[in-house]
This record gives structure tokens, sequence and C-alpha cells, in this order.
């Protein structure tokens, strides 16, 4: 049979969690500080725990996800002599210096830690669209993995227990970077009521086709060598960026979004980085001025 789990943190993600362990057939034990919100998933089959201890205790895979990092370590530290000799995946949205600290309390506990980050919103929970990046503890990974992956395809990144962390902040990085774009973008059609039914699909698509290009820069970024293949030079595009810039201005819109890269493309070409593709702007990031 199923082995069973149990499910910390029954907030809009957690409960989603505990709902594809109990569709996929797991003996489901819920805690939740305000007790209430596991009646939904009573009704799915799932057995309440009085306390945190007791929730601890009924199962060697224990999913905690709460609000944030101070949360979690309020909500373990009591119970970190129950948790010992168990699997603690903490879904919990953190940094990875975070995780690591939490790596080093569990290590301190005997309890087997693996840190993860969720890209998927709680609707997608147990759909094809969601994945689930984990790092840490790789054994122990490997044993519950079954049972995770009911939550969404499952990526080890490596024994490191921050790097779940890091490769979910780097993309929700690139996420937030195309929304300033876009919210740009909207704010600036918005000055001449272009229809949003003529813009949107052009907006999809133009970023689409420009997605199609992270391969190539992320290649770039990991050589250093930006200067293979080059269509669009960096010297060029500084030039065209004063113009995003300038109908900014005149639409009467706040360039603040898109200000950011204007010095860096600066100092790209300043550099002697103008021959090259703008990616080069990543070695600028990684050597803060
Ligand atoms: P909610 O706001 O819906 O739930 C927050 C949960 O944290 C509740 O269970 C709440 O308990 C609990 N909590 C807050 N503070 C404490 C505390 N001091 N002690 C004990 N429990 C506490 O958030 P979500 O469920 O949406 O998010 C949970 C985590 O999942 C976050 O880290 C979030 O970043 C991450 N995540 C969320 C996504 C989303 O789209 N929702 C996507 C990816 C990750 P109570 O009910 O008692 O208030």
């Amino acid at each position: 049979s199923n082995s069973p789990v149990t499910v910390l943190g029954l907030g809009a993600m957690g409960s989603a969690l505990a709902t594809a362990f109990l569709t996929g057939g797991h003996p489901t034990t819920v805690w939740n500080r305000t007790p209430g919100k596991a009646d939904p998933l009573l009704a799915l089959g799932a057995t309440r725990a009085d306390g945190v201890a007791a929730a601890v205790t009924a199962s060697d895979l224990v999913v905690v996800c709460l609000l944030d990092h101070a949360s979690v370590h309020e909500t373990l530290g009591p119970v970190a002599a129950e948790l010992s000799g168990r699997t603690l995946v903490n879904l919990t949205n953190g940094t990875p210096a975070q995780a690591r600290e939490t790596a080093g309390w569990a290590a301190g506990h005997g309890i087997a830690y693996v840190d993860g980050g969720i890209m998927a919103v709680p609707p997608g929970i147990g759909t094809d669209q969601a994945f689930v990046l984990y790092s840490g503890a790789e054994d122990a990974f490997a044993a519950h993995r079954p049972a995770l992956e009911l939550l969404g395809a499952a990526h080890f990144a490596g024994a490191d227990a921050g790097l779940a962390a890091l490769y979910d902040i780097a993309l929700l990085s690139g996420m937030y970077g195309m929304f300033a774009g876009v919210f740009h973008a909207l704010a600036l059609v918005g000055t001449e009521k272009v229809p949003a039914a003529e813009f949107a699909p052009m907006l999809t698509g133009w970023i689409g086709a420009m997605a199609a290009g992270i391969p190539h820069m992320a290649a770039q970024a990991e050589s250093g060598d930006y200067t293979d293949g080059v269509v669009s030079n960096a010297a060029m595009q500084a030039a065209a960026f004063g113009n995003l810039l300038r109908t900014a201005e005149d639409q009467g819109v706040s360039g603040e979004l898109i200000a950011p890269l204007r010095p860096l493309l600066d100092r790209l070409v300043a550099e002697g980085g103008g021959a090259g593709d703008v990616t080069g702007v990543v070695e600028l990031l990684k050597r803060p001025a």
C-alpha cells in the first residue's frame, strides 16, 4: 500500500499538495495553525492531527508549506526530536541561504532534509503544468520520489540544499523581468488606446520568438564569449535604446522599469563589448559596479 504522508500548512498551496497526495492514494495526515482549513481535506479522507508533534510522527515523509522561513522554524523548532530519522521536504518559498540554514539545523537533529521550490500555482498542482525543484538529501528524495511526482514533475537540482531555491528564484527573476517589460509595453500602447485584442497577440508572439534565443544566451553566459554569431550588436542596441526612453517620456509614461538597462548597455559598450551581443550584460551583473 502507499506510504503515509504528512502535510504541515494548509494554505492555498498546502491544501493543493495534500489533495494531490490524497488523490494519489496516500494516507495523508494534515495540520494547520488554524484547524478549520483542514475541513475540506477531511472529506477527501485526510486525517487531522491535533498538534504538530502528532502530525510529524504519523509519517516518514513530512512536507511543510508555510508562509515563509520564519514560520517554518517557529513550527518545526519544538518538534526536532520527533522529526529525527524522518524526511522533511520543505516547499516553503525561501532563499538559498535560508535553505542551507534549515539543512544545517536538520543535520544537527538527524533529519533527512530536502528543500524545494514549487513552479506552479495551486490549481496547477497534480497536473502536467506543474514542476517542482528539489535539492538536498538525494537518497531521501529518491525514496519518496513516487509520492512527490504526484505534485508535478520532479527535478532534483543537487545535493547542496540551496540549489532548488537558487533555480526557483532565478526562474522567478526571469518572470518578473518579463512582467516589467510587459507592464511597460501595455502602459505605452494604452496612451493611444490601442485595443488589447489587437496588441496582446503581437506581444505574446514577439516574446515567444525572443524567448527562443534563451538557449543561445545561456550558452554564451556559460562560456563567457559573447562574440559568436552576432546579428544585433550591442553598440547598435545601446544607440537604439535611447528611443525607448524618449518614447516613454513623449507619451507621458514612467520609464522606471526599463531605465535600469540603459547604464548597463552604455557600460558594456564603454568596456569594449560593443561588437558583441547584449547578453554581455550578464558579465557586468556578475561584478557589480
Ligand atoms: P497562504 O497565505 O494561502 O497560506 C499561508 C500558510 O502559512 C497558512 O497555512 C498559514 O496558517 C501558515 N502560516 C503563516 N504564518 C504561520 C506561522 N507563524 N505559524 C504557522 N503557520 C503559519 O499561502 P500559500 O499556501 O499560497 O503559500 C504557501 C507557500 O507556498 C509560500 O511560501 C509561497 O511562497 C509558496 N508558493 C505559493 C504559490 C502560490 O501560487 N500560491 C506558488 C509557489 C510557491 P493559517 O491558516 O493559520 O494562517
